[in-house]
């Protein structure tokens, strides 16, 4: 386990360290309160051992503001036990009011620090698989099974979130939305399972095409999401005008370089992609009426002859 140390005197931790190392524990050492709560997020410990008494800052205080760190983190909770000279009621109190999850006193013997280090070691193994496993099912639960791409969900919290800060400070948004051309037909002639084939190299394509950009773009990253059926959008946060129309025209290329044959698509004789773009030099109202304008614009591109942008 990986243990921050909070302790001022330098006799107890003498001892403590020692004992701690026994048990084969990795220790980092703070010397009072304020230095646990400066060093906690770049040690990120199993556990903290926190003396209470100590000069700058008092382990009940920097406990408190452990727990506010973490509040900003969804399911984080390391547990802080306490170091007590004395076991009183009133300071068990006290230390869970904290944000403290238990303590033990100083004077405890070898074989109950051992002990409860024990348990202190399974509960930071489960917390680590928890940990572990959330992380997995959070990015299966943002991404399509298909494409591997973001989601709609996902999309529409991730674009809810960058118009509400494109709005409040006033920057450019733009949003293209993407139909892949005749994919009915596709299905129709190729069968499904091919279908599902184009359309996980579109998808690849796009994405492609959108890091490309955000790798010569000066400012922040664009990202591209499966909409839903064979629609995608790609969503352009800071993007000014021309930039948005320099990456809707790089999407229609490079499904088109994709060169996968679709015999039903009209004169092109390849897959070919139809976008409708949207733009705000400094965003404004609902990030739905930015959604309605490249669809309007979508349904331009088609009626014009799809295999083309139109914002
Ligand atoms: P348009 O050029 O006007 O967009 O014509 P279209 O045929 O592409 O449009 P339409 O909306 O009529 O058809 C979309 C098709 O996309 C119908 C559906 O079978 C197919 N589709 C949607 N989702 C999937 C999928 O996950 N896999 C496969 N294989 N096909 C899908
Ligand atoms: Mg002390
Ligand atoms: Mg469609
Ligand atoms: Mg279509």
């Amino acid at each position: 386990m990986k243990i921050l140390y909070v302790e001022d005197s330098a006799a107890a931790v003498l001892v403590m360290r020692r004992r701690l190392a026994n048990f084969g524990h990795d220790v980092v050492l703070a010397h009072n309160g304020q230095e646990a709560v400066q060093m906690f997020r770049a040690v990120a410990p199993d556990l903290v051992l926190m003396d209470i008494e100590m000069p700058v800052m008092n382990g009940f205080e920097a406990a408190a503001r452990i727990r506010a760190v973490e509040a900003t983190q969804r399911w984080a909770w390391t547990p802080i036990i306490f170091l007590t000279a004395s076991d009183t009621e009133e300071n068990l109190i006290t230390a869970i009011e904290a944000g403290g999850d238990d303590f033990i006193a100083k004077t405890v013997t070898e074989p109950v620090l051992h002990a409860k280090m024990k348990a202190m070691t399974r509960i930071a193994a489960l917390r680590q698989g928890l940990m572990g496993a959330n992380q997995k099912l959070e990015a299966l639960a943002n991404s399509d099974g298909l494409t591997g791409l973001c989601n709609r969900r996902s999309m529409d919290s991730r674009v809810d979130a960058s118009f509400a800060d494109a709005v409040q400070f006033q920057q450019p948004f733009g949003l293209l939305m993407i139909d892949i051309d005749n994919f009915k037909k596709y299905n129709d002639h190729y069968g499904h399972q091919q279908g599902d084939d184009c359309l996980r190299a579109v998808a690849c394509a796009l994405a492609k095409a959108v890091d490309i950009d955000n790798a010569t773009a000066e400012t922040e990253a664009g990202f591209a999401a499966r909409y839903g059926g064979e629609e995608f959008a790609v969503v352009l946060h800071m993007a000014s005008r021309e930039r948005t129309e320099q990456v809707a025209q790089a999407l229609v290329q490079a499904v088109r370089d994709l060169e996968i044959p679709h015999e039903k698509n009209a004169e092109w004789g390849r897959v070919t992609i139809s976008v409708g773009g949207a733009h705000l030099p400094y965003a404004q109202g609902k990030v739905g009426n930015l959604f309605r304008d490249a669809d309007a614009r979508l349904y331009q591109a088609k009626e014009a002859g799809r295999n083309r942008a139109e914002l």
